[in-house]
């Protein structure tokens, strides 16, 4: 097969990328590294592996992270079909299996006509076109090759971390009960309790404990949306309470009272044998991890099938250097996708090589760009990578922030992103993309 595009990365962001420009009817040529070599994050052998936390966040229109999903099932994506099809139950999220979603991801790309895959080290710049999705751990040959494409410092990093797995038989369920927050949909989430004196002791240990080393990292360098747990220990005795220990809705059945602090702990497989806690990435030595964490009390017995783990993560400095197709302006034919064009997270990642992949197929089919508008989520994503952030460029998750606003009041902030919502749908609808 004659390639008219190759995707670098068979990630979330190359696969979708690559698939939309397939179902155009152009032939993909998509290079990933695994199984021949890993990031340091990556441990299977499938395309578009999570690897941390198994969510791909709230499901309602009433969240930005839920319209955009509506989006890319409406414009036939490939990654939000294959999470609905391996959901499981998670309250009001998109959580998924995700071995059967990588699988599944695999095996559609794999038997797509269009897309032939090619297991090697990407390490340098195609001719032709082509689009870069080897995400936020980059290889270092490939790390390098890029840095040198690009004036000045337009290569950024900053830390990410990933939270621990244990095994559902080793939580003590006697101190611990089944609830999703305000009782919305099933009471999916284990909820672990503590009282205050649990809790003072608990971070008290935490705010101390002993981190791994990583060259280069301090707490200055943490993204404020995937913040390790000690670190946000260190900022207060109560910040934990007002982040992912917040009681708040979660009125403890048995005694019908709400606990001080609740750590939650959320499915993470089919089969309901592993959990995932919740918002607790870390960057601490594991054996501080198994000491620190077991003394939560539904966990003291705790076994751990993964322990928390921080990385670096890449991206490019994309305000300075993409057009809002995610193509370099300086040279259209190599395009960006995913984590690395500084969009931050699973979904947001997906809808970047969506729109990647779309724009990409459209210029070489001679079709006028879509140009997503501001009022829909993707597109208003990719117009704030491209150019819309001020001041130093940060990685973003998606938003009403950055979605145009409606031309007319509307009461309540719930019916106000409803309307957000129905009105990028309507647009998306007409779009004929
Ligand atoms: C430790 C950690 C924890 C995270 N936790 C979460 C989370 O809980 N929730 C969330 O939403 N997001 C999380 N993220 C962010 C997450 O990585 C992204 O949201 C998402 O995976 C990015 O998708 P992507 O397609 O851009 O990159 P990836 O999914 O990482 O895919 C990139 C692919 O490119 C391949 N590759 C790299 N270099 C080359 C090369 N030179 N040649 C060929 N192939 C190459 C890699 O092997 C990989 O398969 C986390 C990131 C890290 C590092």
């Amino acid at each position: 097969m004659n390639a008219r595009v190759a995707v670098v990365g068979a990630g979330l962001a190359g696969c979708e990328a690559a698939w939309q420009i397939a179902r155009r009817g152009l032939s993909v040529e998509l290079v990933e590294m695994k199984p021949g070599k890993r990031s340091p994050a990556h441990v299977s052998d499938d395309f578009a592996e999570l690897v941390c936390s198994n969510s791909f966040r709230g499901a309602e229109l009433t969240s930005a992270v839920g319209l955009l999903k509506a989006e890319m099932r409406a414009l036939g994506g490939l990654i939000i079909s294959c999470a609905d099809d391996t959901a499981l139950p998670a309250g009001g999220a998109l959580a998924v299996d995700r071995e059967r979603f990588a699988a599944l991801v695999t095996e559609r790309i794999r038997s797509h006509p269009l897309i032939e895959t090619s297991s090697r080290e990407a390490a340098d710049i195609p001719e032709g076109n082509v689009i870069f999705a080897t995400g936020p751990l980059t290889s270092d040959a490939l790390a390098a090759r890029l840095r040198g494409l690009f004036p000045g410092s337009e290569f950024l990093s900053f830390y990410d971390a990933a939270a621990p797995i244990v095994t559902h038989e080793s939580v003590d369920m006697a101190r611990a009960y089944l609830a999703s927050r305000y009782g919305k949909g099933d009471a999916d989430y284990i909820n672990c309790p503590m009282d205050e004196s649990e809790y003072g002791a608990f971070w008290d240990e935490l705010a101390r404990a002993e981190q791994a080393e990583t060259h280069g990292f301090d707490d200055g360098g943490v993204f404020e949306g995937c913040m390790p747990i000690e670190v946000m220990a260190r900022r207060g005795r109560d910040t934990m309470r007002y982040g992912p220990m917040k009681p708040v809705g979660l009125r403890d059945p048995r005694t019908g009272a709400t606990p001080y602090a609740v750590v939650q702990l959320r499915r993470d497989n089919a089969e309901g044998t592993l959990y995932n806690i919740v918002g607790f990435q870390t960057h601490l030595k594991f054996a501080e991890q198994k000491r620190v964490f077991s003394m939560i009390p539904a966990l003291h017995e705790a076994e751990f099938a993964r322990y928390g783990v921080m990385h670096r993560n890449t991206y490019i400095n994309s305000p300075a250097l993409l057009d809002r197709r995610y193509r370099l302006r300086s040279d259209p034919r190599i395009g960006f996708a995913g984590q690395i064009t500084g969009v931050e997270g699973y979904v947001e990642s997906a809808a970047s090589g969506m729109l990647a992949g779309i724009e990409t197929a459209r210029a070489l089919l001679g079709q006028p760009p879509a140009d997503f508008p501001r009022e829909t989520a993707i597109g208003a994503l990719a117009l704030y990578v491209s150019g819309g952030s001020v001041g130093e460029f940060q990685p973003m998750n998606v938003n009403f922030g950055i979605i145009e606003p409606l031309d007319h009041k509307v009461k309540g902030k719930r019916n106000k992103n409803l309307e957000i919502s129905s009105r990028s749908l309507e647009i998306i609808g007409a779009m004929r993309v």
